[in-house]
C-alpha cells in the first residue's frame, strides 16, 4: 500500500519512516484538535502518509469526506505538524483518496468486508423514522458541521469506514434529526434496506417484553437482521445491566457482518455512568462526532427557516430578540415560533416587536443569574455524576468526587452572584483559594478537554431546564 517512491528520496523517507513520521504528526495533531475531530478525521484508519519527496507530502485518506475536511479545515495544522516533525521545508501537501489505510479491528477478528448480494433484505421497512427529517432541511453551522458530515458519510457508505457512528451533544441540538436524516437518505438510495430506529428505552422495553413472553429469539432476529440499527439516547442504557449484555451481543453480530450502527447520546461513551467497559470501547472504535450549542448566526438561520416554513413574518428586532435570548436549544426556538404562529392564526396580522416580547415572556428566561440557585446547582451536578449530595459536600478527595465538586464550584461562580468565599462555605466549608483554583481548572479543562467541554454544556442545559420548571 505504501508508495515505492517513498524509498528513494532525498528526504530520507521510506515507507517505514513515513509511517513513523505520520505517527508523530498524529501525536501532535491529537494535542491540537478536539478529540471528536481527531478520532473522526485523523485516526490511522482515516489517513496515512504515503510519500514525502522533495518537500511534497502525499497523504492518503480513506474517502472523499476525509480528503475534503483535511484540505478545507486542517491543512494548516497538518502542514505545521509535518514541518515541525521532519524539520524539512514542506512545500506542498497532496491529499489523495485511496482505499488507504489500516482496517478497523473487528471484535476479536479482522472483518471480512465483502458483502454478498443475496443478503439483500426482503422485509418491509418499519423504520419508525420520520420522513420530515432530512439533510436538506438541516441547517449547518460550525457547531454541527462535524456531526452532519459524519452522518452524510455514513449515509453514502453504510457499514463502511464509520462504524459505529456515535453522535453526542446536549438536548434539542439536532441529534435525532441528523440520525433520522441518515436513515432516510439510506432508504432513498436503497429502498430495501432494513433500518431500525429506536430509543434505548424502547429497546430495553422490547427486550423485557420478549423475556416475559419467552420470545428472545424473535427479539434477536428482529435486531440482528437490521442493515442499519439506530439507537437514540443510548445514555439511558448505562444502568440497565441485562439490556447492556443483550445489546453487546446485538452490536457484535451487526458489526461483524458490516451492518451500520448509529448511536446518539448526551455525552461521550466513557462519560455514560454504568456503561460497561466493553461497550465503551466498542462505541469508541468507530467515528465519534459532537454537536455543540448553536452560535447566534446559526440560531438566526434556523429561526428564519422556521418562520418561513410557517409563512410568518417578523421584523429584524423580533428575530434578533428571539435568537439572542434562546441560546441553548433549537427545540425551544421551534416552541417559540409555534407559540407566535398560534397567535398569528387567531389574529392574522403581523406581530409587532412588543407583542412578540409579551408572547414569549414564559419561553424566554429572565436573566439566568437570578433564577439559578446553589441548591439546584448542587443537585444537578451530583445527579449528573451520579454521586450523592453528601459526597459532593464532603472532604473526600477521590477523583470521581473531587472533580464533580470542582464542576459545582465552577457553576456556582458562573451562574450565581456568589463570591468565592461564599461558594467555599456552601461546598463543605472550603477555603476561597480552593474555589478559585477549581474555577480556573475547569475553565482550562473546558478549553483543552473535549469531554469536559461537553459535560459542562450538558449540565448547563439541564440547569437551565430545571431553572425554568422552578420559575
Ligand atoms: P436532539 O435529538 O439533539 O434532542 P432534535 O434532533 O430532536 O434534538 O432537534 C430538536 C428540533 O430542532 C427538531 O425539530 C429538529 O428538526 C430541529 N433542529 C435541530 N437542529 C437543526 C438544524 N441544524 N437545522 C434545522 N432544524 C434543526
Ligand atoms: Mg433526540
Amino acid at each position: 500500500m505504501l508508495d515505492s517512491t517513498a524509498n528513494n528520496t532525498d528526504d530520507n523517507s521510506n515507507s517505514n519512516s513515513c509511517r513513523e513520521i505520520w505517527q508523530k504528526v498524529l501525536g501532535q495533531l491529537e494535542l491540537e484538535v478536539s478529540s471528536a475531530n481527531f478520532s473522526t478525521w485523523f485516526s490511522s484508519r482515516q489517513t496515512e502518509l504515503i510519500s514525502l519527496n522533495n518537500g511534497e507530502a502525499v497523504i492518503k485518506t480513506a474517502n472523499i469526506f476525509v480528503k475534503e475536511w483535511l484540505e478545507g479545515k486542517f491543512h494548516k495544522y497538518i502542514f505545521n505538524a509535518l514541518t515541525r516533525t521532519t524539520g524539512l521545508n514542506i512545500k506542498r501537501i497532496k491529499y489523495e483518496v485511496g482505499s488507504a489505510v489500516f482496517r478497523p479491528q473487528a471484535v476479536g477478528r479482522v472483518l471480512a468486508r465483502t458483502k454478498s448480494n443475496n443478503d439483500q433484505p426482503q422485509f418491509d421497512n418499519k423504520t419508525n423514522i420520520n420522513p420530515k427529517y432530512t439533510f436538506d432541511n438541516f441547517i449547518v453551522g460550525e457547531s454541527n458541521e462535524l456531526a452532519r458530515a459524519a452522518c452524510l458519510a455514513v449515509s453514502e457508505d453504510p457499514g463502511g469506514e464509520y462504524n459505529p457512528l456515535f453522535i453526542y451533544g446536549g438536548v434539542g441540538l439536532g441529534k435525532t434529526h441528523l440520525v433520522q436524516a441518515t436513515g432516510n437518505a439510506i432508504l432513498t438510495a436503497k429502498t430495501k434496506a432494513k433500518i431500525i430506529y429506536t430509543t434505548s428505552e424502547n429497546f430495553t422495553n422490547d427486550f423485557i417484553r420478549s423475556l416475559q413472553k419467552k420470545e428472545i429469539e424473535v427479539f434477536n432476529k428482529k435486531y440482528r437482521e437490521a442493515d442499519v440499527l439506530i439507537i437514540d439516547d443510548i445514555q439511558f442504557l448505562g444502568l440497565k445491566e441485562k439490556t447492556q449484555d443483550q445489546f453487546f451481543h446485538t452490536f457484535n453480530a451487526l458489526y461483524q457482518s458490516n451492518k451500520q450502527i448509529i448511536l446518539t447520546s448526551d455525552r461521550l461513551p466513557k462519560a455514560i455512568p454504568g456503561l460497561e467497559e466493553s461497550l465503551v470501547s466498542r462505541f469508541e472504535c468507530g467515528m465519534i462526532a459532537d454537536i455543540g450549542a448553536p452560535d447566534l448566526e446559526l440560531r438566526i438561520a434556523i429561526l428564519e427557516n422556521l418562520l418561513q416554513a410557517k409563512g410568518l413574518e417578523l421584523d429584524a428586532d423580533s428575530v434578533g430578540y428571539i435568537a439572542t435570548n434562546i441560546q441553548s436549544n433549537i427545540r425551544e426556538l421551534e416552541g417559540a415560533v409555534n407559540k407566535l404562529f398560534a397567535h398569528y392564526q387567531l389574529r392574522r396580522c403581523q406581530l409587532l416587536f412588543d407583542e412578540v416580547k409579551k408572547l414569549l415572556k414564559d419561553v424566554i428566561s429572565p436573566p439566568r443569574r437570578h433564577t439559578l440557585n446553589s441548591k439546584m446547582i448542587i443537585e444537578t451536578v451530583s445527579s449528573f455524576y451520579e454521586i450523592s449530595r453528601n459526597d459532593l459536600l464532603s472532604n473526600c478527595r477521590r477523583k470521581d468526587i473531587a472533580f464533580p465538586r470542582q464542576v459545582a464550584m465552577y457553576f456556582l461562580r458562573e451562574e450565581t452572584n456568589a463570591s468565592f468565599p461564599a461558594i467555599g462555605k456552601q461546598l463543605g466549608d472550603r477555603d476561597h483559594t480552593t474555589v478559585i483554583h477549581a474555577y480556573k481548572k475547569i475553565l482550562k479543562d473546558i478549553e483543552e478537554n473535549n469531554q469536559v467541554k461537553s459535560e459542562i454544556a450538558t449540565i448547563r442545559q439541564k440547569l437551565y431546564i430545571s431553572a425554568k420548571s422552578y420559575s
